[in-house]
């Protein structure tokens, strides 16, 4: 029998005295150079460290043969990853998450393949980072980490740490949808609600961490979340064998994803095992918090704060983004572009997938269906594009529109009214 367990023991043997090909640590602005093996935070310029291979000994060491016939999901990129000893590893069944190609919500004559990531652990693709960022805290000797988060992130985090035996205090805003803050509580987390937003939260993890000595995992203020988010690309290039979609919608809060997989096609192109043809990346925003959108239509490479965020696409609600150049830089050089669509047509694009196709977007994935609707219309993508959106997260944890018809069966039933 294979069981969830035995696939951990297999993910897990291929890690057995193998070590990691990470050589350094380096600031993703100045370039500066930091060591492995360190607990860090931001890089003293204060912008996201990245995570550097020696690529030319991951190139000797793996094929993509037997990457594919590992079982599993994203730890099977092991060579990719920082983590050292599969002592450490945390899993709770990872799978490759699917792609599903919408037949009857878009025209005949397009290709549009959502990639369900609402498959993963704790129903989000935040299980990809913070899996990674649990395993490294463990690594690193860390016992106690703290985290703003506007839902699926502190999810991620409690059930991974406790199932690594970490402690986690989560703080989100009190407007978090409730089911978000009960399943962190319930899988382990001490969860706080405060009256603000995810940068208020933000700042009390940081001012916290002096007086408890908690680690920061918040989002790019550590450097393993985007390891762990760029195996979506790792994942992409597999499932296409090796080559990749023409574009990419991703829904850009944070945008962890979005630079993880920009550094994924980077370290794939570097060792040979895909060519220099990248996807156009396209940052999708609501319009009620869009402001990488403005930078991007600004030609600015920060982007200040936004003021009075609000969308239903919760996870899409980040006002400020430390690793906003990150994801500038990535959409530019991707020649992608940016694209904000308001609350209402995620929430027809959302209906249009589940009516159609059978496929229940979360709105932040809605979201990208909505941006891939108004791009062919204003000529920013064409039919013939290989497209490809991400369903960041499992329709069923947000409001639904309700459902009212009722039978009353002590009576007789008109047959020929039902639908
Ligand atoms: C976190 C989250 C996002 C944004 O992801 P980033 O990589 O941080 O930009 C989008 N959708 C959902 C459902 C999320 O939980």
């Amino acid at each position: 029998m294979t069981t969830v367990d035995t696939e951990f023991h297999q993910t897990r043997a291929l890690y057995e005295g193998a070590g990691s090909f990470v050589t350094h640590l380096e600031c993703s602005m100045a370039g500066d150079v930091y060591q492995k093996a360190l607990p860090h935070g931001l890089s003293k310029a204060g912008k996201p460290l990245l995570v550097r291979y020696d690529l030319e000994q991951i190139a000797r060491s793996v094929t993509k043969k037997e990457i594919e016939d590992r079982p599993g999901g994203f730890w099977k990129y092991r060579e990719f990853l920082p983590l050292e000893r599969g002592e450490n590893l945390v899993s709770l069944g990872e799978v490759m998450t699917p792609l599903l190609p919408l037949r009857h919500s878009v025209p005949d004559d397009v290709e549009v393949i959502v990639k369900d990531e609402g498959r993963l652990p704790t129903g989000s693709f935040k299980a990809r980072g913070l899996a990674l960022a649990v395993a490294m805290a463990k690594e690193l000797g860390q016992t106690h980490l703290a985290m703003p988060t506007n839902g699926n992130a502190g999810a991620a985090l409690a059930a991974y740490a406790s199932v690594g035996g970490l402690r986690t205090t989560i703080f989100c805003p009190d407007d978090t949808p409730e089911i978000n803050v009960r399943e962190i509580e319930l899988q382990g987390a001490n969860v706080y609600k405060v009256n603000g937003l995810i940068n208020d939260c933000g700042k009390i993890v940081g001012d916290g961490k002096a007086i408890l000595g908690w680690s920061d995992i918040s989002t790019l203020k550590e450097p393993y979340r985007i390891e762990g988010k760029k195996t979506m690309g790792l994942e992409l290039a597999e499932q296409f064998g090796w080559q990749l979609p023409d574009v990419i919608f991703y829904p850009t809060g944070g945008g962890t994803g979005l630079i993880g997989m920009w550094k994924a096609f980077e370290e794939l192109e570097a060792i040979g095992w895909i060519g220099s043809k990248r996807p156009r990346m396209v940052a999708v925003q609501s319009t009620g918090c869009a402001p990488i959108v403005k930078a991007w239509q600004d030609g600015a490479s920060h982007a200040p704060l936004w003021e009075n965020a609000y969308t239903v696409a919760s996870g899409i609600r980040v006002p400020a983004a430390v690793g906003d150049f990150l994801i500038l830089r990535a959409v530019r050089e991707s020649h992608g572009f940016a694209i904000a669509v308001t609350d209402e047509h995620i929430i027809t694009a959302r209906n249009e997938a589940a009516h159609k196709d059978g496929v229940l977007l979360c709105p932040e994935g809605a979201a990208t269906f909505a941006a891939w609707q108004k791009a062919l219309e204003t000529g920013q993508v064409q039919k013939d594009e290989r497209v490809l959106l991400f369903n960041c997260a499992t329709g069923l944890k947000y409001p639904m529109p309700e459902s009212n018809h009722t039978i009353d069966c002590h009576k007789a039933i008109d047959y020929t009214a039902l639908k």
